[in-house]
């Protein structure tokens, strides 16, 4: 029987995709577009055309496939199987075969995924969703400049590996193709994508040790997201790791990673800012080491990977001035044990107020969290971890699930969140009343879509609970609304109903802003015009802005989010720039 099912799936997705490539070739957008359902997505990365964007309803989508099918001479349509075998699955509740498809253009050569809608009792199926993009593997596996000679035969006079890899990363009398700002996970997997497509590439970060942007972070911090959804590529990390990471093993994971796939990597290094030489079209861009010395590079790119929240958002707090206490933003709290028996009022509901409450209650302080919007909160295990169901479990390898997931276009997500932040809600009911009790306003993501959306529109807002919100029901923390507070005293807070909040500290865990604050501080006010936005969705493209696509300003990318988005994206990165550097794209988008 299962048999039978799979063959029938696999029959409708050949018979399919041979039509499909059939009509594209003879260009026939109407052709194509009773192919599709009339509410069907196409998202292209880079895959026909150099965009990253999703096209929906059939009409535009088909026309635009036609079109651009057509400049890249996309052709050779047929399901991969070994890859994935056609199979019925459901995605936002509607019952789909999902297949893997592969094609050929002019750029090289190409994969997607398609999700037909099965038509019982009828030859007729639809396409709801179709994905495409370039194939990284096939494109790089036909170069082998980023190989090492495997030859035995050498003289043994000559320099050695480790020789060579000393001069690689000191870059004298050398420039970068590439400069990458930033060598966190983003910066570092951009770097290795980038290296894999021959470019001489440099990764440079203030921090002292590759992975303090982890191990710097406070005590009892863990990944957030299960194992085998933050697999970095090429090293998938041992099937014995626990579930969720410790900072410190990540952070030490990182560093082996820069080793072992051979990243040039400065670390004690400011960028301090770049201005693009029209006439070379290249950067003159400066960087501090940290003796004090100044470095002027020439790379012909910049990628930014400096974190999509990675400036203190200190917002102005009416009468803080009054305050006597200490305050700090949550990104300079160094740790609880030093405020025993003090009383601290920590300004923010986001996971960094959160976990900073939770360490000053557990090491003895009185705590007193404001909340000043309201916020969603989701149990780590399993709530938050529904939405990752691509990657857990029994299935295909990460690089075939990345594939299912970027396959997915916007709308669908919405629609996929929506039901299973219906199914969170069910789970976590008896804590999330138990929060409203105590008097925490909730929210649950724009159109009750849950946390990963809004991570992508305001990268964070949410608390995956591990433990505090348990303490803030059972008023082991005090919650407080912002607008209870009437003024801010010498001493701490004076509230609306007349009573005092004692306070020796003050904490403003009041998020981080995103890369789009610093462009014009790094790069001028012209290029901040060019470049516009950073992160958040676009309505017309549907995809997160200016992220890992080329931009306003010729030579200038931006990379960074969750581990998962890095390891698929930033491939798109390394695409372009060959695609720029062999003379195939413009050097900047127009759009
Ligand atoms: C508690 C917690 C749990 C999380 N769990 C997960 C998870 O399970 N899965 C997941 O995908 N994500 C998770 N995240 C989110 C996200 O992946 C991390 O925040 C991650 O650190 C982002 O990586 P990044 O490389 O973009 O930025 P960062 O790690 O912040 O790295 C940016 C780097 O840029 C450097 N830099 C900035 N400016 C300059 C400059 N001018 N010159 C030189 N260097 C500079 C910084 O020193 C820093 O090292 C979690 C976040 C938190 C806080």
């Amino acid at each position: 029987m299962l048999e039978k099912v799979r063959t029938s799936a696999d029959a409708q997705a050949r018979s399919w995709t041979s039509a499909f490539g059939h009509s594209l070739k003879g260009g026939d957008a109407a052709a194509v577009s009773q192919m599709f359902q009339a509410d069907s997505h196409w998202r292209n990365l880079c895959g026909i055309s150099w965009q990253i964007a999703t096209f929906s309803g059939s009409r535009k989508l088909s026309e635009e496939l036609c079109r651009r099918a057509r400049e890249v001479g996309a052709s050779g349509f047929e399901v991969d199987s070994e890859l994935l075998p056609p199979r019925r699955a459901v995605v936002a509740g509607v019952e789909v075969i999902e297949a893997i498809f592969r094609f050929d253009t002019v750029n090289g050569p190409g994969v997607g995924v398609v999700r037909l809608v099965p038509s019982y009792g009828s030859d007729e199926t639809k396409a709801w969703t179709i994905s495409t993009l370039l194939d990284m593997e096939k494109i790089s596996a036909a170069r082998s400049s980023h190989r090492a000679s495997v030859s035995h035969h050498r003289d043994f006079a000559e320099t050695n590996w480790l020789d060579q890899r000393r001069v690689e990363v000191v870059f004298e009398n050398r420039e970068p193709d590439v400069l990458v700002v930033g060598g966190g996970h983003a910066g570092i997997s951009a770097a290795v994508e980038l290296k894999r497509m021959g470019f001489d590439t440099l990764v440079i970060d203030r921090q002292q040790r590759v992975g303090d942007n982890w191990r710097l972070r406070y005590n009892g911090l863990k990944l957030h997201n299960k194992t085998p959804v933050n697999h970095l590529r090429y090293m998938p990390f041992p099937p014995t790791w626990p579930d969720y990471i410790p900072k410190d093993k990540i952070a030490n994971w990182l560093e082996t990673y820069v080793e072992s796939m051979e990243v040039n990597f400065w670390t004690r290094t400011s960028f301090e800012g770049a201005e693009y030489n029209e006439a070379t079209q290249s950067w003159r861009a400066k960087v501090r080491r940290d003796d004090g010395s100044v470095r002027t590079l020439a790379p012909k790119h910049i990628v930014m990977a400096t974190s999509v929240s990675g400036t203190p958002n200190i917002p102005s707090i009416a009468t803080l001035e009054n305050f006597a206490g200490k305050v700090l933003h949550s990104s300079k709290f160094a740790g609880g044990a030093e405020w025993r028996g003090k009383s601290v009022v920590v300004m923010g509901t986001g996971t960094s107020a959160h976990d900073i409450c939770q360490e000053l209650q557990a090491n003895g302080a009185e705590v007193t969290m404001v909340q000043r919007s309201p916020t969603l909160v989701v149990n780590v295990d399993p709530s938050a971890q529904l939405y990752d169901k691509t990657y857990l479990g029994e299935g295909p390898p990460v690089d075939v699930r990345d594939l299912l997931n970027s396959s997915v276009p916007l709308e669908v997500l919405k629609a996929s969140h929506k039901l299973i932040t219906k199914e969170v809600r069910a789970l976590d009911a008896v804590l999330l009343s138990r929060l409203e009790q105590a008097g925490f306003r909730l929210e649950f993501g724009e159109d009750g879509t849950g946390w990963p959306l809004k991570f992508r529109t305001r990268g964070g807002g949410y608390y995956f609970n591990v433990g505090c919100s348990e303490l803030i029901a059972d008023r082991k923390i005090a919650l407080i609304q912002s607008t209870e507070i009437e003024t801010f005293v010498a001493s701490g807070l004076q509230l609306r109903d007349g009573s005092t909040r004692k306070a020796d500290l003050v904490v403003l865990a009041t998020g981080y802003k995103g890369q789009e604050h610093i462009v014009s501080s790094l790069f001028g006010a012209a290029v901040a015009a060019r470049v516009g936005p950073i992160w958040g969705f676009d309505k017309e493209s549907q995809e997160l802005r200016n992220m890992w696509t080329r931009t306003g300003q010729p030579g200038l990318w931006f990379t960074g989010g969750a581990f998962s988005q890095c390891r698929i994206y930033s491939r798109f990165i390394a695409l372009q720039i060959d695609a720029i550097e062999t003379g195939r794209l413009e050097k900047a988008s127009t759009s």
